[in-house]
């Protein structure tokens, strides 16, 4: 028996007007899988994982989450367009970590992880406090809970954008360069509340420039570049003894 694979890309191609971003992707993710996605900046990274979480449709080609095909759904051999309010349904089980910490800025930490599961899944706001204590105290940060994003640092912020996201009980989460915004001696903790969740046995796609945390928490890595796949394997095979030129010029900048 085989198991479904988390994600499954065949042949991914994605195009804004005349140019085509992602030009034939294809990757497996397996459930528990830490997936580690790098490249040089514009090789379609965000576009890809955009195309996970719905955010973009595919043009050609065949995306599926959990076996289940992503934006669409095929009748009689032919695809049509899933209807939005399938489409929401569906990205609530996939949380996203963005760059740039987009909280909303007039919540406290404890209310911008309660937002969505009270207001999206109709949890009883004691409950979901109860919950969004439980995740806070796992990010470390239990006693910043009536904090405003304002109050806290770039790397509390992140934090509690992941316990966000978690809140909502993802299958699958997308990490978009998670600590490139982040001053240097706070990428740490985060890397650290990430390394937990690949413990908890996370489904994870981690687009990133820290090798370090691809080497040791990786379990699979694909270096893209001018949106295609260029070379994938584990991630200390990759990263000592990459076979392309394009991946050591690209691992020679960033190591
Ligand atoms: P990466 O995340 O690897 O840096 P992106 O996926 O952000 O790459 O971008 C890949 C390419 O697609 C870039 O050339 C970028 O300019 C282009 N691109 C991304 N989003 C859009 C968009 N909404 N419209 C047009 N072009 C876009
Ligand atoms: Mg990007």
């Amino acid at each position: 028996m085989s198991i479904e694979p988390m994600v499954r890309a065949e042949q991914v191609h994605k195009s804004y007007g005349q140019v085509e971003v992602l030009k034939g992707i294809d990757l497996e993710v397996q459930p528990g899988q830490v997936f580690c996605l790098v490249g040089p900046s514009g090789s379609g990274k965000s576009t890809f994982l955009r195309c996970i979480n719905h955010l973009e449709k595919i043009n050609a080609g065949r995306l599926y989450v959990d076996g289940e095909l992503v934006g669409y759904q095929e009748k009689n051999g032919k695809l049509h367009e899933l209807p939005d309010r399938v489409v929401a349904q569906k990205r609530r089980d996939i949380g996203m970590v963005f760059q740039r910490f987009n909280l909303f800025p007039h919540m406290t930490a404890l209310e911008n992880i309660t937002e969505a599961p009270t207001q999206v899944k109709k949890v009883p706001k004691a409950q979901a406090r109860e919950q969004a204590m439980e995740l806070l105290t796992k990010v470390g940060l239990a006693d910043k809970a009536g904090n405003y994003p304002s109050q806290l640092s770039g790397g509390q912020q992140q934090r509690v954008a992941i316990a966000r996201a978690l809140a909502m009980e993802p299958k699958l989460m997308l990490f978009d360069e998670p600590t490139s915004a982040l001053d240097p001696e706070l990428v740490g903790d985060v890397l650290d509340v990430m390394r937990g969740l690949a413990e908890d046995g996370m489904t994870m796609i981690v687009v990133t420039h820290e090798m370090g945390f691809a080497r040791e928490v990786g379990d699979s890595l694909v270096f893209m570049d001018g949106g295609v796949v260029v070379e994938s394997g584990h991630p200390r095979e990759v990263l000592t003894n990459p076979q392309h030129e394009r991946t050591q010029a690209f691992l020679s900048k960033v190591l």
